[in-house]
C-alpha cells in the first residue's frame, strides 16, 4: 500500500488497493444496500444522485469501476452499470453521474429519484482501470464516459500526459473535473443536433490527434459502434490492441442486455 494520502490529488487515487489492472485481485464486488442522500443536476442531461449506505464506510474502489444497479422496472428489476464518479470516505457517500437520455428504466429511475429513494448495486466492477506502466493515457466518449474519464484522469500522478476527447451535445453540456494534477488536454467536441452515437466527431478527431511520444493507452468508452470505430481508427494509427481498452457502454436502439451491457448481437 502507499503511504501517500489516498485523497490527495494526483495520487493516482484510488480508494482502495493500489494495483495494475491485470492483477487479480481488484476489490471483491458486494451487495450495498444504498439510499439516495443527494441529487444534483450537473448538467443538462446529467443527474448526479449521491448515495450513503450502512455498510458503506469499507466500500473500496479503483478509479475507473462502477456499481451495477437493480434498477426497479413493473416486473423484474433489471441490472445496469454506472461508473463510480467519487467516494467520499469522511462523508460515506458515493456519487454516480447517469445521463438522462429520456428511455430506459435506469434512466427514467435517475430522472426521478429524490433524497429517501433506496435501490440496490453490486460492485466495484470492472477491470478498465489505469494502465500504470505507459507514458500517456488517452480517453475518448460521450457524455456516459465523462464519469470514467474523469475518475481516472483525476487518479493520475502530476505531470503524467493525457489526452481526452469528449463528444456532448454543446457547450453547456461541458463538465468542469475535479483537481488534476496530471498534464490534461482536454477537447469538447458538440454534435448540435446530431442525435448520441451517430457522429463521426471523436473518429475524425482521434485520426489526427497529435499524440506524446512514448508509449501510451487508450481508453474508449461509449456507444458500441461509435467505440468499435475508435478502435479502428486507433489500430489504423499503430496502437497495439493490448494498448486499447474499447468498452460499449450502450448501443443506440437497443437496450442493454440483462448483464447491462450492449447485447452481444448489438
Ligand atoms: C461499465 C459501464 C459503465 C457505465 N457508466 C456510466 C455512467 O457513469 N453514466 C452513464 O450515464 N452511463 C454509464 N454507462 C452506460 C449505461 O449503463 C447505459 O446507458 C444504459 O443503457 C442505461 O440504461 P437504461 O435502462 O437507461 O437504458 P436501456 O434500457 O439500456 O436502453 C433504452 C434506450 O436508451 C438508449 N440509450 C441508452 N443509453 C443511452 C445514452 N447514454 N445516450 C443516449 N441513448 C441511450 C438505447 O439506445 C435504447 O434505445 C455505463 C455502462 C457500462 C457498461
Amino acid at each position: 500500500m502507499s503511504d501517500r494520502n489516498p485523497n490527495e490529488p494526483g495520487a493516482n487515487r484510488r480508494d482502495g488497493p493500489r494495483l495494475p489492472p491485470s492483477a487479480p485481485g481488484l476489490p471483491q464486488p458486494e451487495t450495498w444496500a444504498l439510499r439516495v442522500v443527494e441529487a444534483t443536476e450537473i448538467a443538462p442531461r446529467v443527474r448526479r444522485l449521491s448515495f450513503t449506505g450502512p455498510d458503506l464506510a469499507r466500500f473500496g474502489y479503483v478509479a475507473g469501476q462502477d456499481l451495477m444497479f437493480l434498477i426497479p422496472t413493473a416486473a423484474e428489476p433489471v441490472r445496469r452499470r454506472y461508473t463510480i464518479r467519487r467516494f467520499d470516505r469522511a462523508r460515506v457517500v458515493v456519487d454516480v453521474d447517469f445521463v438522462i437520455h429520456g428511455d430506459g428504466p435506469a434512466a427514467r429511475w435517475a430522472a426521478g429519484a429524490e433524497p429517501g429513494a433506496e435501490i440496490e448495486a453490486v460492485g466495484p466492477r470492472g477491470k478498465v482501470v489505469l494502465e500504470p506502466e505507459v507514458d500517456w493515457h488517452l480517453f475518448a466518449g460521450d457524455e456516459s464516459a465523462i464519469p470514467a474519464t474523469f475518475a481516472m484522469v483525476e487518479a493520475l500522478d502530476a505531470g503524467v500526459p493525457a489526452l481526452a476527447f469528449l463528444e456532448v451535445d454543446g457547450p453547456l453540456d461541458e463538465q468542469p473535473t475535479g483537481a488534476v494534477v496530471a498534464d490534461l488536454r482536454l477537447r469538447w467536441l458538440h454534435r448540435g443536433d446530431a442525435e448520441p452515437g451517430t457522429t463521426t466527431l471523436l473518429h475524425d478527431a482521434l485520426a489526427v490527434a497529435e499524440l506524446p511520444p512514448g508509449a501510451g493507452y487508450a481508453y474508449l468508452n461509449g456507444e458500441l459502434q461509435t467505440v468499435k470505430a475508435l478502435k479502428a481508427t486507433l489500430a489504423a494509427r499503430g496502437f497495439a490492441p493490448d494498448r486499447m481498452s474499447a468498452k460499449g457502454y450502450w448501443s443506440v436502439g437497443r437496450p442493454n442486455a440483462t448483464h447491462g451491457e450492449p447485447a452481444a448481437d448489438a
